[in-house]
């Protein structure tokens, strides 16, 4: 997927006029918060569950090494092959390989955010497949020519109208703006995919270290029909989604589902392990495991490592100020809202997402429903002085802050641009706030007033209240 981080301001600003885009984003967000907080709210255990849920994955980041071998020899003793690709080039020469060795043509792929970081479709129709994506929401974009705008809703930002177009168009099937209708031509296109299809791909939700096993949680049974039906499954998953035990998934399973859509289950979860045996009704003949490193061995050995703890709920997304205003695709890569303003930049270097660190109101809502309890605001604070300390800050913003502190610094200086302040605004006032400043003031009040100045300052306030008459 093409990386466009740095355009954040612009794309935000595209976000916000799309009448569209804010109906849909409004609507969805809300529904998820409304269901993930009653599913909260009906599971007590649910605080310790996220505790025990976030100790496990401490532990995996102090062992992933030791974790890692451990599910690719368990894996491969059950008939897998497992590829471990170092950056996104790596691992789509080893898709484009893996595809070309099995001799398929066809490939249907379940949702795998993972499989975007390396634009992996593109590396396939290099390599002469076809790749259909079979989530709804991923065939719905992958129609439009577009990207995914979020983890578990990729199609969030379009309406059924853009919908019915899109199917009338491609699938060419009578217009149509009944949901069950427009689900069954999509089902009925998509089952003849899986049947033909010579590969199907996942992602991984998790990786069972002691069993070899790849879990898939989804609500749609195509990732279910992607893994049984063709002939060769490959499964493409970053290395931090192993997990030590079995043992473990069941605290993981009480969490995601409720964190992300607030289900108390998903309505299928599948587990993967190894080929199909002598006996074994369904199961692929031929398994492939690709692992991708991709950055995450990089941030395992930095301050920021227990970002790796997240298992893509989406939680964070939903309850942000920001992404509820401008969406996902503002973002500019895969991974959007405050997961993603803390992860791209991570994982494809400062530098090339400078902006997304203060893409955050900073009011730590995403830490409060963070399953896995992942200080989410405390890093971004940390990048935004990362972005100071690496020289990456625009003279403009420098010179900027280095005037705050000077006045700062200067209670007496700071007091007499108090005064001036509170009186030119009375003049610049409209009810609650002042509205249309100049430029560069202008991008606050272009959709919101700014605080009206106190006439008189919080301190002389303070001296009179107190009788203090230095
Ligand atoms: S950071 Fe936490 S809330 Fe956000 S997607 Fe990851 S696990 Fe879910």
């Amino acid at each position: 997927m093409e990386l466009n981080a740095n355009a954040f301001g612009r794309n935000a600003r595209k976000a916000l006029l799309d009448k569209t885009l804010q109906a849909a984003l409004g609507r969805t967000t809300e529904r998820f918060l409304a269901h993930r907080d009653a599913a909260v709210a009906a599971f007590p255990e649910f605080e310790r569950t996220r505790e025990r849920a976030s100790r496990i994955k401490l532990d995996v980041l102090d062992h992933l090494d030791t974790y890692l071998l451990r599910f690719i020899e368990e894996a491969e003793k059950r008939g897998a092959i497992v590829h471990v690709a170092r950056d996104a080039a790596q691992a789509r020469e080893i898709a484009a390989r893996i595809a070309r060795d099995e001799g398929v043509t066809l490939a249907v792929k379940s949702k795998s955010m993972a499989s975007e970081e390396i634009s992996f479709n593109e590396a396939l129709q290099g390599a002469g497949v076809t790749v259909v994506e079979s989530d709804l929401g991923e065939f719905i974009i992958q129609l439009a020519g577009e990207a995914p705008s979020h983890i578990i809703a990729p199609a969030v930002h379009k309406s059924r109208q853009e919908i019915s177009s899109l199917f009338e168009r491609h699938l060419g099937g009578p217009r149509t703006d009944s949901i069950p209708e427009l689900v069954g031509m999509a089902r009925r296109h998509l089952r003849a995919k899986f049947l033909s299809a010579g590969m199907g791909v996942s992602g991984g939700n998790f990786l069972v270290a002691d069993t070899g096993s790849v879990v898939l949680v989804t609500n749609e049974g195509n990732g279910r029909l992607g893994t049984v039906l063709p002939r060769v499954h490959l499964a493409v998953v970053g290395i931090e989604k192993v997990i030590p035990r079995m043992s473990d998934l069941p605290t993981f399973l009480r969490l995601l589902p409720r964190s992300a859509t607030g289900q108390a289950i998903s309505s299928y979860v599948s587990i993967v392990t190894g080929t199909r045996r002598a006996g074994d009704p369904e199961g692929p003949e031929r398994m492939h495991i690709l692992l991708l490193d991709c950055g995450r061995s990089a941030i395992l050995e930095g301050k920021y490592r227990e970002i790796l703890k997240c298992v893509r709920c989406a939680a964070c997304l939903n309850v942000c100020p920001v992404y509820q205003s401008v969406g996902g695709h503002a973002y500019g890569w895969v991974y959007s809202g405050p997961i993603g303003a803390v992860l791209t930049p991570l994982l494809v270097g400062l530098a090339e997402a400078v902006a997304l660190p203060d893409a955050s109101t900073l009011c730590g809502a995403c830490a409060d429903v963070c399953p896995v309890k992942i200080p989410l605001p405390d890093f971004l604070l940390e990048l935004r002085s990362d972005v100071r300390e690496q020289g990456l800050k625009t003279p403009g913003e420098i010179a900027a802050m280095k005037g705050y502190a000077g006045v700062m610094r200067r209670a007496g200086l700071l007091e007499a641009i108090e005064r001036i302040a509170g009186v030119l605004g009375q003049f610049f006032t409209k009810g609650k706030g002042i509205g249309g400043l100049p430029y560069p003031f202008s991008g606050w009040t272009e959709r919101r007033d700014f605080p009206a100045p106190a006439a008189l300052p919080f301190r002389k306030q303070w001296k009179i209240r107190r009788g203090v008459t230095r």
